[in-house]
């Protein structure tokens, strides 16, 4: 069999190690894994030269807001960012989309939009809300990977559960074979917080982390935990900025509770310092940490104990920043990273603290593809998976500008900062989509990935 295509003479890297060798492709499957640099008869052939060749990241947090606030970013410059980011496979949210997806109309409509326009593969998340558990069943059949949740507020139109929805929201995916991921923040120390440090007259950039403090954190992830053993239910807790929060659900799951914990780059590779410097651009919820916390989130992640590292993905335009340049409470939430989100954790974990290539995939790849139900179609180079792929160089430095960017906004929390190791080409299903800073697919070559399996 002659294969469409021969990865050589790179440092392949999987969830169980890394060694020299090459991969090919046939009909955008993994035909083969290689040791050794062989000859082998192929249509193409693509020579590493030692560098890295990862499966393609599978990033289970991500938000690109469309429809309704396509201005923010839409699915085509978030799906050219995660391109560039070598990550193959985002799963997108169900909200700071207008309306939110927590419908089987809406996820469709979703599902038209993108499928015109992602330059990567895609898959969706549905959203459970106090009020539309009768739409799980619907929004379980089109696919969807997970059902995100909010303990507290996350304005109007995405409505936060309280204990009882979150209950039986769990028993719900429980009987489908599904999972809830979960943004765990008390709501009511959070509000309480707030409004007494505005009250005060706090407009600074301390008052934010002093009104999301991580005890409000911890307590709603082992509340989480508690529902989640209760209904024998599959809880991802999203973006954990405490080592506690992570501890718990580590503690929990020695004890059969079923919950998966998830990180991201902005909680490793910022810090409270940062923040006060950076000011909105790196706002988000739970807040970045002081350095103490940061580095034990680090322990943690070193340690096995964090399931994914997500990027939470979340642009919007440059204004809603802005203006909360001088009063933190005005800035949107969120923050751009999805391009970064590689480059970042190569640096600040593989280079500066030892963190290995396979643990890397593991958190990047495999892990948030078995977790939603996509491994190992996506998150594996295995023969039979669909041949998603990112070329690294891990010694390449370099330091991010603005117009590197493919976000709709050009700005992120990581303009100017320097990176070491950086995604040279990401290819997706055998071809290259991203290459040297150029998009080299047409918007829709990205293609819909449902839940394969409970
Ligand atoms: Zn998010």
């Amino acid at each position: 069999m002659k294969a469409d295509l021969y990865l050589h003479d790179g440092l392949v890297v999987t969830e169980d190690g890394a060694f020299h060798g090459g991969v090919t492709v046939k009909d955008g499957k993994i035909a083969q894994i290689l040791h050794g640099d062989l000859a082998v008869e192929a249509e193409e052939t693509i020579e590493l030269g030692g560098k890295a060749l990862l499966p393609g990241l599978v990033d289970d947090h991500a938000h690109f807001n469309e429809p309704g606030r396509t201005e923010w970013e839409g699915f085509l410059t978030g799906s050219m960012s995660a391109a560039a980011g070598g990550v193959t496979t985002p799963l997108e949210m169900p909200l700071n989309a207008t309306p939110p997806t927590i419908d089987r109309a809406q996820l469709l409509r979703k599902h038209e939009l993108a499928s015109t326009q992602c330059v990567v593969d895609y898959a969706f998340w549905g959203g459970l809300v106090h009020d539309n558990l009768k739409e799980i069943d619907a929004l379980h059949a089109e696919g969807v990977i997970g059902f995100k949740s909010f303990m507290s507020d996350a304005g109007t139109d995405f409505p936060r559960v309280d204990d009882d929805l979150l209950y039986a929201g769990l028993r719900k995916v429980k009987q489908l074979g599904n999972i809830i991921g979960l943004h765990a923040e008390n709501d009511s120390i959070v509000s309480y917080a707030a409004r007494q440090l505005r009250e005060a007259g706090r407009v600074d950039r301390d008052a934010w982390l002093e009104s999301r403090p991580p005890e409000g954190e911890l307590e709603a992830i082992r509340r989480a935990l508690y529902w989640a053993a209760a209904a024998d239910a599959r809880l991802h807790i999203v973006h954990i900025s405490i080592a506690d929060g992570v501890r718990a659900i580590a503690e929990a799951r020695r004890s059969g509770t079923r919950a998966t914990a998830e990180t991201c780059p902005h909680y490793l590779c910022l810090d409270r310092d940062a923040f006060v410097r950076l000011g909105p651009v790196a706002k988000c919820a739970p807040p970045i940490r002081p350095r103490a916390e940061v580095e034990q989130l680090w322990k943690c992640l070193l340690d096995g104990m964090v399931d994914t590292v997500a990027s939470d993905h979340s642009p919007c335009p440059v204004a809603d920043k802005e203006r909360g340049n001088d009063n933190i409470w005005e800035a949107w939430g969120g923050v751009t990273g999805i391009q970064t989100m590689l480059p970042a954790i190569l640096t600040e974990g593989v280079h500066k603290r030892g963190l290995t290539l396979p643990h890397l995939v593991r958190l990047m790849s495999a892990n948030p593809a078995r977790i939603f139900g996509v491994y190992p179609k996506k998150g594996a180079l295995l023969p039979g998976s669909d041949a998603d792929m990112v070329i690294v160089d891990l010694d390449e430095e370099w330091t991010l500008s603005a117009d590197q960017m493919f976000s709709k906004h050009k700005h992120c929390p990581y303009v100017g900062m320097h990176f070491k190791g950086q995604v040279e080409r990401t290819i997706v299903r055998g071809t290259t989509v991203y290459q040297d800073g150029e998009i080299l697919v047409k918007p829709g070559f990205g293609k819909l990935v449902r839940r394969l399996a409970a």
